[in-house]
């Protein structure tokens, strides 16, 4: 079979954790990947550590803390002449010890310019090239729906207990205040107040689930392709947590293998995010998909019910408009 003629899905932060074994179990499962990465000589390292099949993922540079490499990879992506079937929305920086905000070089805090900002005009600018796919799959298989899935956490929901720790805060993007006047410096949190920058993490994840709920009202019943959010369970070994002290690097997986019981392991949250991608079972679109965090053998995934600062249409509504303005897109 030649490239063009798989089923491609571009998997954003490929390079590590969950998004590399997402795309060991994408490949596996017959898919070419599209590994979007901002260092491209470790991505080559690690797929080549992995013995990733090299007929059936690409690599391709994409540092989503910029709008304008979002804006290039899509150029690049589109003189390929791929087809796209899925988006995987995966990559996050989470930097919860700083002090002072990082910046994007568009000047935005940079874990909100990187996990919502980045997504958000992927996402946008890919949406034509998915309803493409779609409409020219369904020639050949009318039950064809292209997907776009985003990672979500725990940690935005406060349904959940996670989404309830006050370290430093939970999720909240308040009235939108630090968008609506800019999102520029000295502003550095969403809803204008002072910089906490674990909270700035979970804001932007928070972000995620609300854009992705937003997506699927704006396009699923005129496109039909399928929006969900996905939390596999508590990845507690992966690299995100590599600017956490050293002492909460080590207790933190003890505490979730023999406490919450919440931990599971890389290679299974990337087989778990697949299956969001891929099987039939998960084409409902619209839903947060969780494998909760009391990890027991054979565990099935359900739909989680999301808290009201996820699901407020007016919040969606709005959040959409000031990201478009931030990113540079008409509605
Ligand atoms: P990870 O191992 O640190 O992987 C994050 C990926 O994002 C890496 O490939 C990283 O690239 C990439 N990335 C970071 N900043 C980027 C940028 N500016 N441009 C492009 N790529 C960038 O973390 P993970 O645990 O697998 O996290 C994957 C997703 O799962 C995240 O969305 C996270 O919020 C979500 N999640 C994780 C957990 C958990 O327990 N680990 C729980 C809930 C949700 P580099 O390799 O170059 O650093």
């Amino acid at each position: 079979m030649s490239i063009i003629q798989q089923q491609h899905v571009i998997v954003t932060g490929a390079s590590s954790g969950v998004g590399l074994y997402a795309t060991e179990a994408l490949i596996q499962q017959g898919w070419h990947v599209v590994m979007a990465c901002r260092d491209l000589q470790k991505t080559m390292r690690v797929a080549s550590q992995l013995q990733l099949n090299p007929t059936q993922f690409s690599i391709m540079k994409l540092d989503l803390g910029s709008l304008q490499s979002v804006r290039e990879f899509v150029k690049d992506f589109e003189s390929k002449g791929f087809p796209l079937h899925a988006l995987l929305n995966n990559a996050a920086s989470y930097q919860p010890r700083l002090k002072t905000p990082a910046r994007s070089p568009e000047g935005f805090e940079l874990s909100v310019a990187t996990n919502h900002l980045g997504h958000f005009l992927l996402s946008r600018l890919l949406m034509p090239l998915l309803i493409q796919t779609q409409t020219s799959e369904q020639e050949s298989n009318p039950n064809f729906q292209s997907r776009l899935v985003t990672l979500g956490t725990v940690t935005a929901n406060s349904e959940e207990f996670g989404g309830k720790v006050p370290i430093p805060a939970p999720a909240d993007l308040g009235d939108l205040a630090g968008l609506e006047h800019g999102f520029l410096d000295p502003i550095a949190m969403i809803d204008g107040k002072t910089f906490k920058a674990g909270k700035a993490y979970k804001d932007s994840k928070l972000c995620n689930m609300i854009i992705s709920r937003e997506m699927h009202r704006r396009y699923h019943d005129s496109t039909g392709i399928i929006f969900s959010t996905v939390y596999p369970g508590c990845v507690a070994d992966t690299a995100l947590f590599r600017d956490t002290p050293k002492a909460f690097q080590t207790i933190f997986p003890w505490f979730q293998k023999n406490i919450t019981k919440g931990y599971v392991t890389q290679t299974l949250a990337g087989q778990r995010v697949t299956q969001v991608v891929v099987d039939k079972d998960f084409s409902s679109s619209g839903v947060h998909w969780s494998w909760g965090n009391r990890q027991v053998p054979g565990r099935q995934a359900f739909a989680q019910p999301l808290s009201a600062k996820a699901t407020q249409l007016t919040m969606g509504i709005r959040l959409w408009e000031l990201s478009n303005k931030l990113v540079g897109m008409a509605d």
